[in-house]
């Protein structure tokens, strides 16, 4: 069976509601090839609307984090896992780098986050990846390596793997297709080397995806999709990076 390719757009801290109906309203007409898998992460105000729209549709609605605490409780502020998904959700972002830097989120945390997501139902979108100090040091497979680490602790299999690195996010500079080939690479052979069955695993790329160079990172060994932050927030962009894939 032909693997599937995900294109997902993290929308962040942007939209309102009359954005968000204009803007799935036009995907939602988009005709979505058999092998090819769209989400979008909106705000968590505009979650529920988000999936409301796009009820009839081939196109996953996700949360751009989910609370480490599963059971209901005394955590103001909070979302937990089972919220999400009662709201329309089906998949979840956990460990963005912005998350990582703004909130302080660890592997620790990132570990309970995966389990409550999977518990849940929700399909996590765990996202890795170096600094740019740490390219310059050459140590970015080993922080790949730390980050994919946490892994064991979960169930692999089941979660989606975005390779974003932190210095290529928001930035319009995107890594050179031999850094992003030789990164995958080392991704599936880290999984195959924990015995992770690899048949059915997801490693998205993403970090300044754009119209242009969409279809030239979409189509390199080891690469099954894209995780489009910017771009994802104008339909012909986002439209043009999912077309991109090559049926
Ligand atoms: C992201 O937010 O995950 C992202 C990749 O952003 P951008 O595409 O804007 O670099």
């Amino acid at each position: 069976m032909q693997k599937q390719k995900w294109v997902v757009g993290n929308w962040k801290m942007n939209g309102r509601v009359d954005f968000t109906q204009t803007l799935l309203d036009q995907l939602k007409t988009l005709a979505i090839p058999e092998n090819v898998q769209i989400g979008v992460a909106p705000p968590l105000p505009y979650l529920a609307q988000s999936a409301h729209i796009l009820h009839d549709s081939r196109i996953h609605t996700g949360a751009q984090d989910v609370s480490q605490f599963e059971k209901e409780g005394a955590f103001t502020g909070e979302t937990n896992a089972g919220m999400l998904r009662d709201i329309g959700a089906d998949f979840a972002l956990v460990g963005h780098s912005e998350r990582r830097q703004y909130f302080g989120e660890t592997g620790e945390i990132l570990v309970k986050k995966i389990q409550n997501a999977l518990h849940a139902g929700l399909c996590p979108i765990y996202c890795i990846g170096e600094n740019l100090q740490q390219r310059e040091n050459k140590l970015e497979k080993q922080v790949i390596s730390e980050q994919l680490g946490i892994l064991d602790q979960v169930q692999a299999d089941k979660v989606i793997i975005a390779y974003e690195p932190v210095w290529a996010i928001g930035t319009g500079k995107v890594a050179t297709e031999e850094q992003i080939i030789d990164m995958h690479q080392h991704i599936y052979q880290h999984l195959l080397s924990k015995q992770i069955n690899t048949d059915n695993i997801t490693v998205l790329y993403g970090g300044s995806v754009n119209a242009e160079n969409a279809s030239v990172i979409l189509n390199l060994p080891n690469v099954d999709g894209a995780l489009v932050g910017g771009a994802s927030l104008k339909i012909e962009s986002f439209v043009h990076i999912i077309k991109a894939i090559e049926n």
